[in-house]
């Protein structure tokens, strides 16, 4: 994990690599300091409470949750005095992962289902043991205007995109952005909210015109984040709709698509849940998919491109 200085007195906390567990958050030096989410565990969480001591000393007064995903919140507790400040979701919105049941998961590296072993081990490095919910306690609708000693923060919800609830934080006279992950970087993009709410809501970033743009996960970088995000998010989406149209399952539908050069990046399993996404917004389905097909669609996807890998490798 490192900390960077992305503008004056604006600082972003990198991990070391992009994956769905490893969360950046963001730091502003300003009116006795806001905090940008606030990792997965508690022990990440400390560890970017101690890069941030290096140039705020006082505990941070604000927090921001971009959106209610425990690897965003669930550092929280550690901020025991600080005001949290996320967008009112309605309830059916909130995440139902509770600590016990993702530490559940966690120590389930003896199941007999090879996907709930990949999942266990890529948890491996978290700690859910300890952790309390810290729920957020004041809420914001549309838009919330901060002035901290002269920096204006400013918090503004974008709709339901990659969750019931996602919201950018701008810094307009500094041009950063903190797009929570409505933009990550070398990590597939999980649609949860909207595929077409997404995409209006990269272009309405584009108007913003941010210069620095710290994303949920992976490195900073520009607009390209933005583009690339885009680029992904269209393609799935026309391809899904080509195959619901030809009357193919979720899964037949994404074991068709060639993600290109988008395969390089983490996760790229999480096509299928991107693609059940499509066909149910596409069919008019408003529910959301059951967890435990979160483990076994992903799973059985990344079997068929190992099967074919290895069948292409055999036949050379
Ligand atoms: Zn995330």
């Amino acid at each position: 994990m490192k900390l960077e200085e992305v503008s004056d007195k604006v600082y972003a906390c990198i991990p070391d690599k992009a994956a769905s567990g490893h969360s950046n958050s963001g730091l502003v030096d300003a009116g006795g300091g806001l905090v940008i989410d606030t990792q997965f565990d508690l022990a990440h969480a400390q560890r970017m409470l101690e890069l941030f001591g290096r140039v705020e000393r006082t505990p941070p007064r604000r927090i921001v949750n971009t959106h209610p995903h425990p690897a965003h919140i669930w550092g929280n507790q550690l901020f025991p005095n600080a005001e949290i400040l996320a967008h009112r979701v309605a309830p059916d919105g909130v995440q139902a992962e509770r600590p016990e049941d993702l530490q559940r998961l966690r120590d389930a590296v003896d199941s007999s289902h090879p996907g709930v072993v990949a999942r266990a081990r890529a948890l491996e490095e978290f700690d859910f043991r300890w952790i309390v919910e810290k729920a957020p306690s004041m809420f914001f609708e549309e838009r919330l205007e901060l002035r901290l000693d002269g920096t204006e923060v400013h918090l503004i919800h974008v709709g339901r995109c990659h969750s019931q609830a996602d919201t950018v934080v701008h810094l307009p006279a500094e041009r950063v952005l903190f797009t929570g992950d409505i933009v990550c970087r070398d990590l597939t993009p999980l649609v949860a909210g909207g595929f077409d709410a997404w995409l209006s809501a990269l272009d309405w970033i584009l108007e913003l015109d941010p210069e620095v743009i710290v994303p949920g996960h992976g490195p900073v970088c520009g607009i390209e984040g933005v583009m690339d995000e885009k680029a992904y998010l269209a393609y799935v989406w026309l391809e899904s709709k080509r195959h619901f149209r030809a009357g193919r399952t979720a899964m037949e539908a994404a074991k068709r698509i060639d993600l290109g050069a988008f395969a390089a990046w983490a996760e790229p399993e999480r096509l299928y849940l991107n693609v059940e996404q499509a066909f149910r917004e596409l069919a008019g389905v408003k529910e959301a998919t059951h967890p435990s097909a979160a483990i076994q669609g992903p799973w059985e996807l990344a079997q068929s491109w190992n099967w074919r890998r290895t069948k292409s490798f055999g036949e050379r």
